[in-house]
C-alpha cells in the first residue's frame, strides 16, 4: 500500500470504543443497524449529488448495499455503492467524534455497565459499534467521480490507532469488512443476517442484498459441477416507510424506522404520520424521542427534520420547518413543493417554507396534545423536554393558547416539586369569584412554596401556581392568559383578590391601614431610599413583613439573569 499512515484515536473515540465494548455487549447486534444506516445515507447522499452530475454514478446508478458473510474466516461484510469518502473524509469521520456535546456525555459516563449503556444509546454509536463484535475492521472506499487511483483504505483493531493507505479501488463506495471475534461468530450465518436485516432495516428504501449460490441440477437432481453462480436477493422491503399507508406500516416499523433517522437507540414516545393533498402536498412523519439528546441545548446542536423532495434525499437536519421550541422533534419531511436544487439558502427565502412550517407546528403540538391524554408518557415528556416547550410562547405568538394548554406546573394544590397540573385543571378548581391565576416566581421550589406571599392564599384556599425554572420568569412574561383569565403575580403589585374578597373583609382593611398609619411613617424613615414605598398589607398572616416588587418592575430571575448578561 501507498501512503500508508498511522493515526492515533482522538481521545474521546478511545474512550467510546472502551465503553462502548462493555456496555453494549448484550445489545450487540445493533452494529448491523448502524453500519445500514450509514451505508443507506451514503446512497441518498450520492444520489442527490448525481441531480446535478450523472457522471457520479460512474454508470451504477441501482444504489444497493450487499451483505456477505465468511463462515470459516469469521467475517461479515457490509457493502454500498454510495458517495463514499476520501482520505481525508475517512481520517475524520473514522477518527474522531466531531459532535456537539462529547465532552458532557463522557462525564456522565460512570463505568456502571447499564447506565453507561443507556447513556451511550442516546449520544449514538455509528460506526464505532463495529467493534463491539469485530477486533479487526478494515474499510475500503472511494469517494464516487475520483480516480481508481485514489481509493482508501483504513485499519483498525479497535485499540487506539489506525491506518491509512491509499490503494487502487474500480467502485466508488464503502465496503467494511468486521473480522468477528470469537464469541461473536454466530454473526456470519446466512439465517442471523437475514433476520437482523428484516428486523432493523426493513424500512430502508435502498434494497439491501444478500448472496445465494445456485447450482444447476442435472436430470438425476445431482448438481452439476462448475454451473455454481451467485444471485442476489433483496432481503428488506425496500421502501420508503413514510409513502406507505398507515395501515400498513406497524408500531414496530414505526419504531425501527425511527432509530435510523433520529439516531436513537431507544423507542420514540410517539409518532404522527400525515400525508397532505391540495394547495400543499407533502407527507411528513414526526417523532417525539423518548429521551433528551446530548446537544438539546447546544446551540449549534442537531435539530429539524430529514428533508426528502419527490423521494429524493435532500438533506439532514432541515431546520427551518419547526421552530426552535420544538427542536426535539425528529422525523421525515417529503414534499413536491421544492424543487429537488434547493438550499439551505434557498429554504430561508421560499415562502412555501413557512407555510409547511406552519402546518408542521400545528401537527407537533396536536401530536402533544394527543400524547397529554396519556398522563404517564406525557409526564415522562414534560420531565425531559418541558423547560424547551416553555420557550414556545415567546416564539410563537401564534400558537400561544396550545402551548399554553400542553405546559405542566407545580402548583399550591399538590405542593409537590412535580410540573405535573395543567392550567385547564388550575381553572377547574377556581375559587368562586375568581378571575385569575395566580403564580409566584422563585429560585428553587421550596423558596416558591415556602414563599410569605402565598400565606393569604393558603388561608383563603386559592390556587397559586409555583413556578421554579430558571426560565419561567421569562414564560409568564409572554403568557398573558388563559381562558380568558389573566396570569397574576402574587409577588407583585396591589394584591386584588377581587370578588374573592367581601365587602367586611375589605372594610376592615381600610381600618387596620388606618389605624397603622402611625407605624407605616416610623418604618418610612427607617428604611430612607431602600424602599420606594411602605404599606399595610392583607397578604400575610403568619409573617410581620414582605418585600414587593412594583407590579411593571422586572423580576429576581430577569434581574440575575441581565445582571450575568453584562446589562
Ligand atoms: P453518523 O452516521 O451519526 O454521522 P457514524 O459514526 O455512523 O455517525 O458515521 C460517521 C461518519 O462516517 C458519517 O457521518 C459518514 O460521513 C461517514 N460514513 C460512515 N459510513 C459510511 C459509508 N458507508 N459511506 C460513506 N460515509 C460513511
Ligand atoms: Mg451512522
Amino acid at each position: 500500500a501507498i501512503r500508508e499512515e498511522t493515526l492515533g484515536f482522538q481521545t474521546e473515540v478511545k474512550q467510546l470504543l472502551h465503553l462502548m465494548i462493555h456496555s453494549l455487549y448484550s445489545n450487540r447486534e445493533i452494529f448491523l443497524r448502524e453500519l445500514i444506516s450509514n451505508a443507506a445515507d451514503a446512497c441518498d447522499k450520492l444520489r442527490y449529488a448525481a441531480l446535478d452530475n450523472d457522471a457520479l454514478y460512474e454508470g451504477d446508478s441501482e444504489l444497493r448495499i450487499e451483505i456477505e458473510h465468511d463462515q470459516e474466516a469469521g467475517t461479515v461484510t457490509v457493502r454500498d455503492n454510495g458517495i463514499g469518502m476520501s482520505r481525508d473524509e475517512v481520517i475524520s469521520n473514522l477518527g474522531t467524534i466531531a459532535r456537539s456535546g462529547t465532552a458532557e456525555f463522557l462525564k456522565q459516563l460512570s463505568g456502571e455497565q447499564q447506565k453507561d449503556a443507556k447513556l451511550i444509546g442516546q449520544f449514538g454509536v455509528g460506526f464505532y459499534s463495529g467493534f463491539i463484535v469485530a477486533d479487526d475492521i478494515t474499510v475500503r472506499t472511494r469517494k464516487a467521480g475520483t480516480p481508481a487511483g485514489e481509493g482508501v483504505e483504513w485499519h483498525s483493531k479497535g485499540e487506539g490507532e489506525f491506518t491509512v493507505a491509499d490503494v487502487e479501488r474500480a467502485a466508488h463506495g464503502t465496503e467494511i469488512v468486521l473480522h468477528l471475534k470469537q464469541d461473536a461468530r454466530e454473526f456470519a450465518d446466512d439465517f442471523r443476517l437475514q433476520s437482523l436485516v428484516r428486523k432493523y432495516s426493513d424500512h430502508i428504501e435502498v434494497p439491501v442484498r444478500m448472496p445465494r449460490v445456485e447450482t444447476d441440477k442435472d436430470d438425476d437432481g445431482k448438481p452439476v459441477e462448475g454451473s455454481e453462480k451467485t444471485v442476489w436477493e433483496t432481503v428488506n422491503e425496500a421502501t420508503a416507510l413514510w409513502v406507505r399507508p398507515k395501515s400498513e406500516v406497524s408500531d414496530d416499523e414505526y419504531k425501527a424506522f425511527y432509530k435510523h433517522v433520529a439516531h436513537d437507540f431507544s423507542d420514540p414516545l410517539t409518532w404522527s404520520h400525515n400525508k397532505v393533498e391540495g394547495k400543499l402536498e407533502y407527507v411528513s412523519l414526526l417523532y417525539v424521542p423518548g429521551r433528551a439528546p446530548f446537544d438539546l441545548y447546544e446551540r449549534d446542536g442537531a435539530r429539524g427534520v430529514k428533508l426528502y423532495v419527490q423521494r429524493v434525499f435532500i438533506m439532514d437536519d432541515a431546520e427551518q420547518f419547526l421552530p426552535l421550541y420544538l427542536r426535539f422533534v425528529k422525523g421525515v419531511l417529503d414534499t413536491r413543493d421544492l424543487s429537488l436544487n434547493v438550499s439551505r439558502e434557498l429554504l430561508q427565502q421560499d415562502p412555501k417554507v413557512e407555510k409547511i412550517k406552519s402546518a408542521l407546528t400545528k401537527r407537533a403540538l396536536d401530536m402533544l396534545g394527543k400524547l397529554a391524554k396519556d398522563k404517564e408518557a406525557y409526564q415522562g415528556f414534560w420531565n425531559t423536554f418541558g423547560s424547551v416547550l416553555k420557550e414556545g410562547p415567546a416564539e410563537d405568538f401564534a400558537n400561544r393558547d396550545k402551548i399554553a394548554g400542553l405546559l405542566r406546573f407545580s402548583t399550591t394544590h399538590t405542593d409537590s416539586a412535580t410540573q405535573d397540573q395543567c392550567l385547564a385543571d388550575y381553572v377547574e378548581r377556581m375559587k368562586e369569584g375568581q378571575d385569575k391565576v395566580y403564580y409566584i416566581v422563585a429560585d428553587s421550589f421550596n423558596a416558591a412554596k415556602s414563599s410569605p406571599h402565598l400565606e393569604i392564599f393558603r388561608k383563603k384556599g386559592i390556587e397559586v401556581l409555583l413556578l421554579h425554572d430558571r426560565i419561567d420568569e421569562w414564560l409568564m412574561s409572554h403568557l398573558t392568559e388563559f381562558d380568558g383569565k389573566h396570569f397574576v403575580d402574587v409577588a407583585k403589585g396591589d394584591l386584588d383578590l377581587g370578588e374573592v374578597e367581601d365587602e367586611a373583609e375589605k372594610q376592615a382593611q381600610q381600618e387596620t391601614a388606618k389605624a397603622k398609619e402611625a407605624l407605616v411613617k416610623r418604618v418610612k424613615e427607617a428604611l430612607g431610599e431602600l424602599a420606594q414605598e411602605v404599606r399595610v398589607t392583607h397578604r400575610l398572616t403568619d409573617s410581620p413583613a414582605c418585600v414587593v416588587l412594583p407590579e411593571h418592575e422586572m423580576g429576581y430571575q430577569m434581574r440575575r439573569i441581565m445582571e450575568a448578561a453584562g446589562q
